[in-house]
C-alpha cells in the first residue's frame, strides 16, 4: 500500500508520524479511545505576527505552537524558524517530542513551535522583534509548568534569551525556566549546546557494542553541519571514529582518511561555509549519503532518506540526528537491506534530556558542573538505547516501532491513570 504514495504524500511529516503511530498502536492493541486521544495534538495555536522591518515597512509572519500532549508533564519542544514551516510539520514535530520525552523517560509532554520566515535574510533587530512579538502572543500558553520552548532549526541561545526576557517582562519578574537552551550565564545548562551531538555519540557507541563492531576504522558520514551535525562529528571524532564525509546544503566534503573536524569548524566560522575546506576533497552533497560507511547520520531536516535514494544507501547503521529524516517507504527499503536504524526519537533525545536538566537547575537555582550534566546524559542515553533494543527483540519489531511502542505505552498508561476530565 505504501508504495502507491506520491512523493508529496510520502514526505508529509504528519502522515509519516501518524503512520508509525498507527502501526505501533495496533501492535500494542491500544484502546481505541486512547488511540484517538494520542493521535492528535491537544492544542494548536496560530498567530500572525506584525514586525517592523529595518526599511520601515511592516511584515506579517505566520507562527504556530502545537502542544501535542501534557499527560506526563509540561509540554516541551523547540521553535523552528524556516521558510518551509507548515502546520503539518509542526504537528508532527510536536508529536515526536511527546514520544521522544517518553522514550528517555523524562517528565514532559510534547510541543513544537515554528514561524514561517527566512532567518538567514533577516537582521538581528528584525529577528529580535519577531521573536518578542511571537512570545508576547503566546504568553498565556507557555511557562515553566505549561509549555517550555527550546531552540530548533534557525533558532539559538540568543533567541531563547529574548523569549525568556519577553516572558519575564510580562510577568514582572525574571523567570528563567520558561525556555531551555539559554546562554549559560542566564540560566542555561552547561553541556546543553553539545547535548544532542553528545547523545548521538553515546547511542553510536552503544550500537557498535550491540552489533560487535569496533570503533577503530568506523567510518561516519554526517549530513548537516548545524548544531547537531557539527557536535556529533566533533564528539565522534574525539572518540576515535573516522568522519569521512560531511554534506551541507551548499556542498559536500570527503576524505577517506578522516576530516579534521575542529579545523573544519574553524574554517566554517571564518568562511561562512564548509565549501573550500583544504583538508578534504569536494563531493556532491546528495551523493555523499550513498557512499559506503558504517554510520550515516542525517542531522539536518526531514525527508532526506526517501524512496528515491534508500536503495542506494550503503551504511550499516542509520543514526537519525534530525527529526523525521526517513520516510515510511524508505523504512521498508532499509529493512530489506538490514540497515540498523537508531530512530530519531531515541537518537536525538540528548538535546531535550539536557533541556530537562536545565529546567531542573533553573527551578532549583543550583547549577551543575559540565561533568555532572554529561554523566547524567550519558546514563540516560545508554539506558534508553538498551531499553529500545530489548523492546524490539522481545516484541519482534524494528527499533523505530519499538521506540514508538515504548513511548506510546508510557503515555497511554499515564493518560488512563489520570482519566479523562469532563
Ligand atoms: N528542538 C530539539 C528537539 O527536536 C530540542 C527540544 C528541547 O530541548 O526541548 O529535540
Amino acid at each position: 500500500m505504501m508504495q502507491t504514495l506520491t512523493l508529496e504524500q510520502e514526505t508529509n511529516p504528519w502522515e509519516a508520524q501518524a503512520a508509525r503511530f498507527d502501526f505501533a498502536a495496533r501492535k500494542l492493541n491500544l484502546d481505541e479511545g486512547i488511540w484517538k486521544v494520542l493521535r492528535y495534538p491537544a492544542r494548536e495555536i496560530i498567530v500572525h505576527i506584525p514586525v517592523g522591518m529595518d526599511d520601515g515597512s511592516i511584515e506579517v509572519f505566520t507562527g504556530y505552537r502545537v502542544q501535542h500532549s501534557i499527560a506526563r508533564g509540561p509540554a516541551k519542544g523547540g521553535i523552528r524558524y524556516s521558510p518551509d514551516v507548515s502546520l503539518d510539520e509542526v504537528r508532527a514535530l510536536a508529536s515526536w517530542m511527546t514520544w521522544k520525552c517518553a522514550v528517555v523517560n523524562i517528565p514532559f509532554g510534547g510541543a513544537k513551535g515554528g514561524v514561517i520566515c527566512d532567518p538567514k535574510k533577516m537582521s538581528q533587530g528584525e529577528l529580535e522583534r519577531m521573536t518578542r512579538r511571537y512570545t508576547a502572543e503566546l504568553v498565556e500558553f507557555i511557562g515553566p509548568e505549561k509549555d517550555v520552548p527550546a531552540p530548533d532549526m534557525g533558532t539559538n541561545e540568543q533567541t531563547m534569551a529574548w523569549i525568556m526576557d519577553t516572558y519575564s517582562m510580562h510577568l514582572r519578574q525574571t523567570c528563567t525556566a520558561v525556555v531551555t537552551g539559554k546562554p549559560v550565564n542566564i540560566g542555561g545548562s552547561r553541556g546543553r549546546r553539545e547535548a544532542t551531538g553528545r547523545g548521538i555519540s553515546v547511542v553510536c557507541d552503544e550500537a557498535l557494542k550491540y552489533l560487535g563492531m569496533p570503533v577503530e576504522g568506523c567510518r561516519v558520514i554526517v549530513q548537516g553541519f548545524g548544531n547537531v551535525g557539527s557536535n556529533s562529528a566533533k564528539l565522534l571524532a574525539e572518540k576515535g571514529y573516522t568522519i569521512i564525509g560531511i554534506a551541507e546544503y551548499d556542498g559536500g566534503l570527503f576524505n577517506s582518511k578522516g576530516i579534521d573536524v575542529p579545523a573544519l569548524i574553524e574554517h566554517r566560522s571564518r568562511a561562512g561555509t564548509i565549501v573550500g575546506f583544504a583538508g578534504a576533497e569536494a563531493a556532491d552533497k546528495d551523493e555523499l549519503i550513498t557512499y559506503p560507511c558504517e554510520i550515516l547520520i542525517p542531522a539536518a531536516t526531514e525527508n532526506v532518506v526517501t524512496s528515491r535514494n534508500a536503495d542506494r544507501l550503503r551504511c550499516k547503521i542509520l543514526c537519525e540526528g534530525a527529526n523525521g529524516p526517513t520516510t515510511t517507504v524508505a523504512d521498508e527499503i532499509l529493512a530489506d537491506k538490514r540497515v540498523f536504524i537508531i530512530p530519531d526519537i531515541l537518537a536525538n533525545a540528548g538535546g531535550v534530556t539536557t533541556s530537562y536538566f536545565e529546567w531542573v537547575q533553573d527551578r532549583m537555582g543550583y547549577f551543575w558542573t559540565e561533568a555532572e550534566v554529561n554523566q547524567r546524559l550519558d546514563a540516560i542515553m545508554s539506558q534508553s538505547f538498551l531499553d529500545v533494543v530489548a523492546y524490539a527483540t522481545s516484541h519482534g519489531v524494528n527499533n523505530r516501532i519499538a521506540a514508538y511502542m515504548l513511548a506510546i505505552d508510557r503515555v497511554a498508561y499515564t493518560t488512563k491513570q489520570r482519566g479523562i476530565y469532563a
